[in-house]
């Protein structure tokens, strides 16, 4: 057996590393999707979004199968032929709005920041305020570089001049400060392999009473993706019973269910609290042992991914070496910074000692690769933010 592979801490952006609890909520044999105990942890789960988007009854939840692009996609059910889209993007993940949207028969308009950076509020605002637009998309950490958007301020100011705002959660629900209905946002989504802690396997999306009045008849989406296909069965689950449009992955639902109970128990302002503690150690290691993070300005540090700009070894390197040293990173994916950066995930179960575990690994990691690092002192920053 190899003890480190067995060992192998796991620092990545999504999925993560999965509580025991969790994983063992869907061993199960023996329930089929109409069993009262799938419906009532549906059920459970329907609420427990609720709780985790910040927002009461007149939002409408939904769980479908698939993930993050899932839940990006069926956005389209709120749009038909012709209508006026904006995406406000920071990267890779804010790109692949237009990707989507390009598939559709509507007009596409973005905005785009540079690696490490968000769009501006301001300019954001002049444009809405140029083209009257349906729909306007944000994303609240861009994950290809660990950028966050300032949500909150960015929707008050453009709020009077859009139909509907959509904000990708992907990197940030569940571990960032997320208040979809104070903050007037009208779909928030997100993904069960991320901040949540479940598998992969669900796009999970709130959607507000505004939205909801677009989500018409003759609206573009594909048949699978039509939230008017799944809004049946999210209405009879949510009511005890048991509806089909298609199979929904039951056994990933349970495991679903399990974590939003385990948010729930730890409290979402204590969850935000502990991201916080962890992004803030890690990113105290970086700077200590002397490299620079990829997000440009400490307002746009994110609680959930940290970009760290290599100055001698690669990328690939730095991935494939530091796993011998018990920790699993992602590489960077920003096409303008390709190669250059790696990133390391820290949401969902982690801890303080995670961080201090994977700044120690990166230390020996980059000395070894000839990285001019003060090996020791990204420890030492790290433990110092601690204490
Ligand atoms: N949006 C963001 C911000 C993401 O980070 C990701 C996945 N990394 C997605 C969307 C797409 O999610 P999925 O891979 O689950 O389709």
């Amino acid at each position: 057996m190899d003890l480190i592979k067995n060992k192998k801490l796991l620092m990545h952006v999504g999925p993560v590393d999965i509580y025991e609890e969790v994983l063992y909520a869907g061993l199960k044999n023996n329930v089929g999707f109409t069993s009262e105990e799938f419906v009532n942890a549906f059920r459970d789960s329907l609420k427990g979004l609720r709780y985790l988007f910040q927002v009461d009854d007149t939002y409408q939840p939904f769980i479908i199968p698939g993930g993050g692009t899932s839940a990006m996609e069926s956005v389209t059910s709120f749009l038909t032929k012709g209508d006026k889209i904006l995406v406000v993007s920071n990267g890779v993940f804010g790109d692949r709005w237009i990707n989507i949207f390009k598939k559709y028969p509507v007009e596409v308009d973005y905005l785009k920041a540079e690696a490490g950076d968000y769009v501006s509020i301001d300019s954001v605002k002049e444009k809405v305020k140029q083209k009257h637009y349906k729909l306007v998309t944000f994303t609240h950490v861009e994950t290809s570089t660990g950028v966050r958007h300032p949500i909150k301020d960015s929707v008050k100011e453009i709020k009077d001049y859009v139909d509907i705002v959509v904000v990708d959660g992907v990197s940030s629900v569940g571990a960032e400060e997320v208040k979809a209905e104070d903050w007037d946002v009208d779909i928030y989504l997100t993904a069960s392999q991320k901040a949540i802690g479940a598998p992969p396997g669900l796009g999970l999306l709130v959607v507000s009473e505004n939205a909801m009045k677009h989500l018409r008849e003759d609206n573009i989406a594909s048949y699978y993706l039509d939230l008017k296909n799944w809004l049946p069965v999210m209405r009879s689950m949510e009511e005890g019973k048991a509806a089909y449009f298609s199979t929904l992955p039951v056994h990933t639902v349970f495991m679903l269910n399990e974590a939003l109970k385990l948010i729930q128990d730890e409290g979402i302002e204590n969850r935000v609290k502990r991201h916080e503690k962890v992004a803030g150690t890690i990113r105290a290691g970086i700077e200590g042992m002397g490299l620079e993070i990829v997000a440009k300005r400490p307002d746009a540090y994110s609680n959930t991914v940290t970009g760290v700009m290599l100055r001698k070894a690669k990328a690939q390197d730095v991935l494939s070496e530091i796993i011998k040293e018990g920790v699993e990173i992602a590489p960077g994916v920003h096409p303008s910074l390709q190669g250059k950066y790696v990133r390391i995930g820290h949401m969902g179960w982690v801890t303080p000692n995670d961080a201090i575990i994977t700044i120690s690994a990166l230390e020996r990691t980059l000395k070894r690769l000839g990285e001019d690092v003060r090996v020791g002192e990204g420890v030492r920053a790290a433990q110092s933010y601690l204490t």
